[in-house]
């Protein structure tokens, strides 16, 4: 007892000095660990700031904070946009947010993303970039790629254009990580909600140009199938651009040398547009499937809306792949959050029509899902309530999983000196509901429904 009392005083020294540090003012340091105190007890009513110099510190106390892999109930201290300290006592300083037990997790990180709440980013206008930031981060995304598809290259040349400006000054909602082309270099067979009528084969000069007019571009889906593509892929790789293998009819062994040798680390919706198993008279020949699931290092990301896949496909990705290696997304349209129908996958002048029906969006003929109308809380929910695994794994296939794909070091965790993007949220009765988001350290604050 004698032993745990004195880690218990060395440990109330030692937050003492850090307010100590930050406040310059004795009284206030005593103050702050009263607070801190009162917190332990969860009894904490009250907002309080210090000193002027801890004013842009933020503590977020009694949180159950996700890990990687476990929950610890504690507090979070954020200082200029960054994580400060992590602990599980109730270090209450600068402007106290009390969680009230809510889970503390990393902001969401969705790598494909169209588009929500009426826009898409092919509509290339600022207002409807922060239209779809502001919707994403009101769900729990802090971080998001800006997808494109397949288009006119005129349409595809304004919607970087608008990213190049837009990024450029400070914008609400969801950070944008990069853009995500999706296409045009696609199998035709397996093209889906992308319009056939705009895909190409990769020829060295379209290419340069696309990539001539963005330095923003950090992913790029293409059908590792196509002639051209090897030459395609090295000049990706040269730019630290994330390949992602999609819309193909490849095989297994196209599949594992596109990965062992050209560089794709990544499959885009599994097991949407894409072959498993097929035969060639007596013979079967595996498909993009089969390979996602041979090659240990391979990644994949899944739309994990409960309509792209089924509950049993779900568990059998994670139980082969493990969850270190999949990534949820949303693959979200611009129809997300509207009621009125009118919404095209693509831009509003030359999108494809789409009608979305039971909590998804198909092409008009019903011929393919147009996307999903899902957000990030949803994706959550859905893997925790038709899965097994556990708050921390679910939470790492929307964070870790997909901050390690995209190289970005300081997002994904809560640990000190990461990215202050973090998501308050309940879990109850099957349902997640987002209560508060932090990006950058800042709260989000939410647009009125
Ligand atoms: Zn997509």
């Amino acid at each position: 007892m004698d032993k745990l009392r004195t880690v218990l005083m060395n440990e109330k020294n030692r937050i003492f000095d850090g307010f100590l540090r930050q406040s310059s003012d004795f009284d206030d340091a005593v103050a702050a660990l009263r607070l801190g105190e009162f917190a332990q007890s969860g009894a904490i009513r009250r907002k309080k700031s210090f000193s002027e110099s801890s004013r842009q510190v933020l503590s977020i106390v009694n949180a159950n904070i996700v890990f990687p892999d476990r929950i610890m109930r504690g507090s979070v201290t954020i200082e200029k946009g960054v994580i400060g300290r992590v602990s599980p006592l109730n270090e209450a300083v600068g402007h106290v947010v009390d969680a009230e037990g809510l889970y503390l997790s990393p902001g969401f990180i969705d790598l494909h993303v169209h588009g929500g709440n009426g826009s898409d980013f092919m509509d290339a206008t600022p207002a409807d970039f922060s239209n779809i930031t502001r919707f994403h981060a009101s769900h729990g995304t802090t971080s998001m790629l800006a997808t494109t598809l397949t288009s006119l290259d005129e349409e595809l040349f304004a919607a970087l254009d608008c990213y190049n400006s837009f990024v450029k000054t400070p914008y609400p909602g969801s950070r944008l990580l990069g853009l995500h082309l999706e296409g045009p270099y696609f199998a035709a067979e397996q093209c889906g909600a992308q319009d056939p009528k705009y895909l190409k084969t990769p020829d060295p000069s379209h290419y340069t140009e696309i990539l001539g007019r963005s330095a923003h571009i950090r992913r790029w889906s293409a059908a590792p199938e196509l002639d051209g593509i090897r030459a395609f892929a090295k000049t990706c790789r040269e730019r630290r651009i994330v390949l992602s293998m999609a819309h193909t009819s490849c095989t297994a062994a196209q599949a594992a040398d596109a990965y062992q040798n050209d560089g794709f680390s990544l499959i885009t919706h599994f097991y949407s547009a894409m072959n498993g198993v097929t035969r060639k008279n007596c013979f079967r020949v595996g498909g993009l499937v089969e390979a996602g699931y041979l090659l240990d290092g391979l990644n994949v990301e899944i739309i994990a809306d409960g309509c792209h896949l089924p509950p049993e496909l779900l568990n059998l990705v994670i139980k082969v792949k493990g969850c270190e290696h999949v990534a949820l997304v949303t693959d979200c349209s611009a129809a997300a959050g509207t009621t009125d129908g009118s919404r095209k996958i693509g831009s509003r002048k030359n999108g494809q029509p789409v009608v979305v029906k039971d909590g998804v969006a198909f092409l008009a003929d019903f011929s393919a899902f147009a996307g999903s109308v899902a957000t990030t809380d949803r994706l959550l929910e859905t893997i925790l309530n038709q899965t097994r695994v556990s708050i921390p794994q679910a939470v790492g296939m929307l964070t870790k999983v997909p901050a390690g794909i995209m190289s970005c070091a300081d997002k994904g965790e809560i640990r000190p000196g990461a990215d202050a993007d973090l998501a308050l949220f309940s879990y109850r009765a099957d349902k997640i509901e987002v209560k508060k988001v932090f990006i950058a350290g800042e709260e989000f604050v939410f647009p009125s429904p």
